[in-house]
């Protein structure tokens, strides 16, 4: 349903008493309030607000949706150091501490009890009264290089991971430039920070650079400078700046002429570096960072443009998110089958961190079969293994994915490929399993779970095997830890005679597919996952128990279906006894 042409949708037209509370209130607080926009449904007050001895010019944008989201306000004509957005004057009117916006609370009362803090805290601070300020303020710092991303262009990004930069007032940087076009166009780029250089001397250790990182990265030569505050406010300003420093120092030093030089460039980062509060407190001051980038149309200065980019400190840091992932960014694991429940495992196990993932699968994406995979259109008619590597590799540059796109198991009677092979077969899946901290078997095939769990109890790897069952009723995850007491065919046999009950399946929900004769269940993505998630989960626990409690029991069933309707998911689970009729375990 659209809102209809007559609608009323001004909520103080909706509720005519509540904007009276409001204007009441900002006379209750002797603060005079006149109305300087009402289209739209934005409502904007002009506010004389009274304050000690003088009175504080604030203009009030009440939310659209008021009174459910809370107000933006705005003082232009005062000068704070902090919690007041040096770009638009916005005030941060909800310090944490006094807790989040309350639609109950009347708009005047809300600036009544922050208005007055944000002077207090601004005036502790300038007093260096850390302590008191930060019981009123949260203890984290707010740098200006924040401020500058609101004017930064769209479709561009720099990455840095703050390397060194002399104490000195400009000199060479070395970027690396990808484009985001397709067309190769550097309109839309990515570029990476590779290291910077004193005016004279030599480069500082390279620090960053594209490894394992796709695209088509170039080398680029850009420069760097230090401005001192007062900051020009945008790009424009901030390139006048720097190309008054620089210039300053070729006066005496000619050898930095380059700097000033375009060459034959149409494009040229330069980094500003800045005295930003990069920290909380009275040791807070740091280098803030922002990147400019100039773009150069034809030979005259009429096609020079330039603009502010947004630019992103990249480390390990990245993981802060992530306690568990410093405990997996070295394991290795062996990923057998890419398909519905192996491609989202695949993609969440590389999120989580894991160092290296080595993936196996003979399939390729198709439209029919991307419906329950990770990848759309882009993969289509791509073998799994590499389209997973390649967007996960794109994407997630500090692991490393391995494809390996064979069928496990596959014979051949045509003597001369059995005799061309190499390496064998066997020796290299030993020693991918060898290799592996950890394998996962999402092959959803009962011949290859057994032989993996064969090779892997043999080898020493422990290994989660996880599936589907048939109509997606429900489904399986099971963990075989080397040196465990029972194995793979100890839980098929107590299955077989309903030792460990199956979970729930419909063996008629099953669909083949046009040109291939083997039948393939019927079922979504969203009720797989439910299987892929667990399967992740208990790797994480197999290979970092300390940071990821990985539970103590050694299978789990999963029941999407019970009593022919539609459940939230139930798991059981369980240890595995050694079964007496397992040649391997029983017999001990
Ligand atoms: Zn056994």
């Amino acid at each position: 349903m659209t809102a209809k042409a007559n609608e009323v949708t001004n909520w103080w037209k909706c509720w005519p008493s509540l904007y009276d509370a409001e204007m009441a209130a900002f006379s209750a607080h002797g603060a005079a309030a006149t109305v300087l926009n009402d289209q739209n449904d934005m409502l904007i007050l002009d506010v004389e607000w009274p304050l000690e001895d003088r009175t504080v010019n604030l203009k009030v944008g009440f939310s659209p949706l008021h009174p459910f989201f809370p107000p933006t306000v705005t003082a232009p004509d005062i000068n704070l150091a902090r919690h007041r957005n040096p770009f638009d004057g916005g005030l941060c009117l909800l310090v944490p501490g006094a807790g989040h916006w309350n639609s109950k609370q009347r708009v005047a009362e809300l600036i009544h009890e922050q208005l007055v803090k944000i002077f207090d805290v601004n005036r502790l601070r300038e007093e260096e009264k850390w302590d008191e300020a930060a019981a009123v303020e949260e203890q984290a710092p707010d740098p200006l290089a924040n401020y500058y991303f609101n004017e930064a262009e769209d479709h561009s990004t720099v990455y840095f991971a703050r390397p060194a930069v002399p104490a000195q007032s400009c000199g060479p940087a070395e970027f690396f430039i990808n484009p985001r076009a397709a067309n190769g166009s550097t309109s839309a780029f990515e570029a990476m920070l590779r290291r910077t250089k004193p005016a004279s001397g030599h480069w500082l250790a390279p620090l960053f650079e594209p490894k394992g990182w796709a695209g088509n990265w170039k080398q680029s030569e850009g420069r760097w400078v230090r401005l001192k505050q007062p900051m020009p406010k945008d790009a424009a300003g901030l390139l006048a700046a720097a190309e008054a420093v620089i210039a300053q120092q070729v006066t005496a030093n000619k050898l930095l002429r380059p700097l000033q030089e375009r060459g034959n460039r149409d494009l040229r980062i330069t980094v500003i570096i800045f005295d930003d509060e990069i920290a909380y407190g009275p040791d807070g001051t740091g280098d803030g960072w922002l990147f400019l980038v100039e773009r150069w149309q034809g030979k005259g200065a009429k096609g020079h443009s330039v603009a502010l980019v947004r630019s992103y400190e990249v480390s390990e840091e990245i993981f802060a998110r992530l306690p568990v992932a410093a405990a997996l960014r070295n394991k290795k694991v062996l990923l057998i089958g890419a398909g519905a429940v192996g491609s989202f495992v695949a993609a969440e196990l590389v999120r989580a961190g894991i160092g290296e993932l080595t993936i196996v699968d003979p399939d390729r994406v198709e439209p029919g079969n991307s419906v329950r995979w990770l990848l759309g259109r882009i993969a289509w008619g791509l073998p799994k293994v590499l389209a997973l590597s390649n967007f996960l590799m794109t994407n997630y540059p500090f692991a490393r994915v391995v494809a390996w796109g064979t069928r496990l198991g596959e014979g051949t009677t045509d003597v001369d490929v059995a005799r061309s092979v190499s390496p064998t077969p066997v020796s290299e899946l030993r020693r991918l399993i060898d290799e592996a901290d950890l394998v996962v078997d999402a092959s959803a095939s009962i011949d290859c779970q057994a032989a993996m769990a064969h090779e892997c109890r043999r080898i020493g790897t422990p290994l989660v095997v996880g599936y589907a069952t048939e109509g997606l009723h429900g489904g399986v995850v099971v963990r075989l830890r080397p040196g465990a007491p029972a194995c793979w065919v100890c839980l098929n046999e107590h299955w077989s005679d309903g030792g460990i009950k199956v979970p729930p399946r419909d063996p008629s929900a099953t669909v083949i597919p046009i040109g291939c004769n083997s039948p393939t269940f019927t079922g979504g993505s969203f009720d797989l996952q439910e299987v892929s998630m667990e399967v992740v989960r208990s790797a994480i626990g197999l290979l970092a128990p300390d940071e990821y409690d990985a539970g103590d029991w050694d299978w789990s069933a999963l029941a999407l279906v019970r009593d022919g309707r539609r459940t939230l998911p139930q798991w059981d689970c369980g240890t595995l006894a050694p079964h007496p009729k397992c040649s391997g375990c029983g017999s001990k």
